[in-house]
């Protein structure tokens, strides 16, 4: 018989949201008229902006076209896409990212988990505490962690807490990791890292020669201009950072699927105590494993930086704005301690009179009709927390406040 990879066995059996979807099901089959309001996932709502899909049309038309067809793209991107990127959000914020440092791809999250394609096994690794799932189980299908304990942490992997007593900033740590993934403004804790911080961590980076893994997939929502939106932003981070963005919350690209992944030049490894640059390495493995992302794709995302695609991106994450707005002084003002939802689409709420964060989806889920996320979920230090999503119709994060307030 086929031996199967036994890491997947590791993984926690009660994932996050297969445990939200019985639950939920479990109550309307109970209940089967409650209109339910979902602020659950991390999913946008809103329909793709129209710089976009003209772009995409244009391109459909195109490809119908003897010269304008296209078969297999370059697979690190088209060029203009990569020079556009390069362009309007690396130099105009004073970073030095060329064109050929930007890979193109169909996602950050396939992106920050195959990014250990071209890492060694034996890397000590550091993961906030909450945490995007797919760092930690990415690490664990490839056998980079031990067996699971009670509190849901792998042994193998380091967890760097961040909560209301540490402001939501990771503290430095006091240890040494090769690597280490940071993701700001965060999901799902809504927090950001100032300039001081994430200089702290390039400077930690630095004199431990370790390798930042940077998600900034949510740096269209700061509102604060003094908070970098990019690693790049900070004197350094070119020699000790990665940085993963995307098109899917900006610029409603969840389902359309086009991100970039950030490899600077200057950035090294090491195998068999030789230096390696990691640009070449991760080229190499793009262009064996991937074919690039669909030309009409690309073209849609590039259509992202055009006078208009900028005017309709910013009012899509405006509006998205408000909402979090309106969740935060809603609850505010109810009496819940809301973190988050400033800079970030993500409310993170401190359960009242310390219910778990089970507890507290069941009874939002069951008296407000309301689905959240249970912050345990995403960690041993989320318990106690819930998160809200933004993401939703005005109409519906009006609705679902009012029932929680009359809950
Ligand atoms: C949504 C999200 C992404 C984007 O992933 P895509 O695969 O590009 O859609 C990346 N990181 C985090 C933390 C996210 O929440």
């Amino acid at each position: 018989m086929v031996q199967v990879n036994a890491d997947y066995l590791k993984l926690k059996a009660g994932y996050l949201f297969p445990e939200i979807s019985r639950r939920i099901k479990d109550f309307t089959s109970k209940n089967p008229d409650t209109d339910l309001i979902r602020l659950g996932i991390g999913d946008v709502t809103e329909p793709l902006p129209l710089a976009c899909r003209e772009a995409m049309k244009a391109a459909i038309e195109e490809m119908g076209t003897e010269e304008g067809f296209r078969g297999y793209g370059p697979e690190q991107g088209y060029h203009w896409l990569r020079e556009s990127i390069s362009k309007n959000d690396y130099l105009s914020r004073g970073c030095e990212i060329s064109a050929d440092e930007i890979f193109v791809s169909d996602g950050s999250k396939c992106d920050s988990s195959n990014i250990l394609d071209i890492l060694g096994k034996d890397n000590k690794i550091a993961v906030t505490d909450p945490v995007y799932p797919v760092y930690v189980d990415s690490n664990v299908m490839t056998g980079r962690t031990g067996e699971v304990n009670e509190s849901g942490e792998y042994h193998g992997l380091s967890y760097i807490p961040i909560n209301s007593e540490n402001g939501f900033e990771a503290e430095i740590p006091k240890e040494k990791f090769d690597l280490i993934y940071l993701c700001f403004p965060n999901n799902p804790t809504g927090a950001v890292a100032t300039r001081e911080k994430l200089s702290s961590w390039v400077e930690y980076a630095k004199q431990n020669n370790s390798l930042i893994l940077f998600d900034a997939a949510y740096e269209a929502f700061i509102k604060d201009d003094s908070i970098p939106h990019s690693i790049y932003e900070i004197d350094g981070a070119k020699d000790c950072a990665i940085e993963f963005r995307s098109f899917s919350k900006n610029a409603g690209f969840t389902g359309t699927r086009c991100a970039f992944t950030v490899i600077p030049k200057s950035l090294k490894g090491k195998a068999n105590s030789e230096e390696v640059d990691l640009w070449s390495l991760w080229n190499r493995r793009q262009s064996t494993k991937f074919n690039g992302v669909s030309y009409i794709v690309q073209r849609g995302a590039e259509a992202v930086y055009s006078k208009e695609g900028q005017v309709q991106i910013k009012k899509l994450v405006s509006f998205y704005m408000e909402n979090a707005e309106i969740i935060k002084k809603n609850l505010t003002s109810a009496g819940f301690e809301v973190f988050g939802a400033v800079n970030a689409p993500y409310a993170w709420i401190k359960t009242p009179k310390n219910i778990t964060s089970w507890g507290f989806f069941d009874f939002l889920l069951e008296k407000a009709n309301v689905v959240g996320t249970p912050g345990s979920g995403f960690g041993a230090a989320g318990e106690g927390y819930f998160r809200l999503s933004a993401f939703n119709s005005r109409e519906n994060v009006e609705k679902a406040m009012q029932r929680i307030l009359g809950a």
